[in-house]
């Protein structure tokens, strides 16, 4: 578990945990937030395993969002009792704002259900 949280919150590959998923660390960067490298630039994982693979990808992020939704309705609902247009505008506003976090997150979960850390290929930066 401490493997995927460390690689799904640094952006680091699943495999090795060396080399970056995404070509630029910050996901509010709107021009690059969206680009991967094809493989590992440490190990060589090759993280598109056919095409289309991203797609499962909209699953988890759905499944974040589901979550975050029941999260903030729990929370108004017992804590905050805002109305529901107040309410509303909350959640679209955090939608809007945690979007691009979402897309990277939810593709890094995503890799990290197929690629298991690899002690072997951690070792790539010694190599080199
Ligand atoms: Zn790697």
């Amino acid at each position: 578990m401490k493997d995927i949280l460390y690689s799904v919150f640094k952006n680091k590959c699943p495999s090795c945990h060396k080399g970056n998923v995404f070509i630029s660390n910050n996901p509010y960067n709107l021009k690059e937030f969206d680009k991967m490298h094809q493989t590992c630039t440490c190990c060589g994982e090759k993280y598109e395993k056919e095409p289309g693979y991203f797609y499962g990808a909209m699953y988890v992020s759905y499944g974040l969002m589901v979550g975050w939704f029941v999260i903030t309705w729990t929370a108004n609902a017992f804590l905050f009792n805002a109305d529901i247009i107040n309410y509303l505008i909350f959640l679209i506003a955090t939608i809007v704002l945690f979007m691009t976090l979402t897309f990277r997150i939810s593709r890094l979960i995503w890799l990290n259900f197929f690629i298991k850390f690899d002690t072997e290929k951690s070792k790539c930066l010694e190599e080199k």
